[in-house]
């Protein structure tokens, strides 16, 4: 049997349909197949590949690490180097109050660790979450996902989640006294990018305030640069009580983190200790490639250019099969009449050499999340077989 063929067999399939191309090695903007193809990576792996792929910076980092050591103990037992530099470097470009950081292995986690954090402080359970959101596919991450086509067979779920549309006044109206957290994504990615109405999002913060409730962000898609901001709360002037982080956290390998003030995070060392508890979380070759990729993100001034490349795409995307394109910085959504044409349009842009996506809840979109390296030469030439394929 070929690789193709062992990954139907033995590679566990949840997809109908997977992609199936053999991918031997990748770099910069692109990736390459075994049968000698090159494609152009207009999502990055889906928003994970912010600096491009193998950055030098990263690949030094792992190497360098992988010689010192690799796992050494549980999570938080022990001082790891590549855990307390990273953890830092966080702090120190994050609000004052997001200053304790809880490693784990990947965004759904990072949401269950803010699910139990939440509880814990407050001493509530409930928890107001958004129609079309999304914060991974685990039990508790699901149950506070926003669409009922995904999480109905997996019921019974955790009780006490209440769903409301983002940016209406029915959310805000949900939160009470009952309430442990507001959970949403500062900007929607999988509902195919729903940027925030700011008043909306201090009137969320006000009535936070007033009910006791905890401000949860969800910046695993849209944070490290993504939206030409390091945080997308930053172009909103809302600051949370606990941001999610994940995808490019890691720089290219598994890690996500749920972060607060250290007050808070203190609920998770009593009654019971070990409030959150990970083997791998925080493992020091994730650390290390992760805060190799934060340097260079902040040295390389790669954010300052997100913007301007944002209106390179929506200047160059422009036909009439093309019913909207919304985007906040390079997490865009390019909406077609239909799920099925963006099916047809997706493999065909495949055979042009040009990798791209759908949305979780807005299939009806093509998927531009590429590495923020991308240059203006490769988004002209991404729009221009993106366009010949609709
Ligand atoms: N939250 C958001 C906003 C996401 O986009 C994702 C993944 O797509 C997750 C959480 C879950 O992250 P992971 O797939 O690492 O569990």
């Amino acid at each position: 049997m070929n690789n193709r063929q062992l990954f139907q067999q033995h590679v566990a399939q949840t997809s109908p349909a997977p992609l199936g191309l053999e991918i031997v090695s990748a770099s910069g903007s692109y990736m390459y197949d075994v049968d000698g193809n090159k494609y152009l990576d207009l999502i990055g792996g889906i928003s994970v590949c912010n600096i491009g792929h193998q950055h030098p910076a990263v690949i030094n980092a792992i190497k360098t690490q992988a010689d010192a050591y690799l796992h050494v103990m549980v999570y938080g037992e022990v001082v790891q180097s590549p855990q307390v530099k990273y953890a830092e470097l966080l702090a120190k470009h994050l609000p004052e109050n997001l200053s304790c950081v809880y490693f784990t292995n990947s965004g759904a986690e990072a949401t269950e660790g803010a699910i139990k954090l939440c509880r814990r402080a407050t001493g509530r359970t409930d928890i107001v979450a958004c129609n079309n959101g999304y914060h991974g596919n685990t039990l508790g991450a699901l149950s506070v996902m926003g669409d009922e086509y995904w999480r109905n067979a997996f019921r019974p779920l955790m009780p006490g989640v209440w769903h409301h549309n983002y940016n209406s006044q029915e959310f805000i109206n949900a939160i009470n006294e009952h309430t442990a957290c507001v959970l949403i994504e500062t900007i929607q990615g999988e509902a195919g990018v729903i940027a925030p109405d700011p008043a909306w999002l201090q009137q969320l913060r006000q009535r936070c305030n007033e009910t006791g409730a905890m401000l949860v962000f969800d910046e695993i898609q849209c944070g490290f640069g993504r939206t030409g901001k390091l945080w997308g709360f930053e172009y909103y002037g809302v600051i949370p009580d606990v941001v999610l982080l994940g995808k490019a956290l890691g720089g290219g390998m598994p890690m996500g983190a749920f972060i607060s003030s250290h007050a808070i995070m203190q609920t998770l060392t009593n009654n019971p200790v070990l409030g959150h508890i990970t083997t791998f979380g925080g493992h020091p070759l994730c650390c290390a490639a992760g805060m190799a990729a934060m340097h260079v993100l902040l040295d390389e001034g790669i954010m300052n250019e997100v913007n301007e490349k944002e209106q390179l795409f929506h200047s160059l995307l422009v036909h009439p099969a093309i019913k909207a394109v919304r985007s906040k910085g390079l997490l865009m959504a390019v909406e077609l009449d239909s799920t099925e044409h963006v099916t047809a349009t997706l493999q065909k842009c495949i055979s042009k050499g040009l990798f791209s996506d759908w949305f979780l809840f807005a299939a009806n979109c093509v998927r531009i999340a590429p590495p923020l390296t991308i240059s203006k030469e490769e988004i002209r030439n991404a729009c221009e077989v993106l366009q010949a394929c609709l």
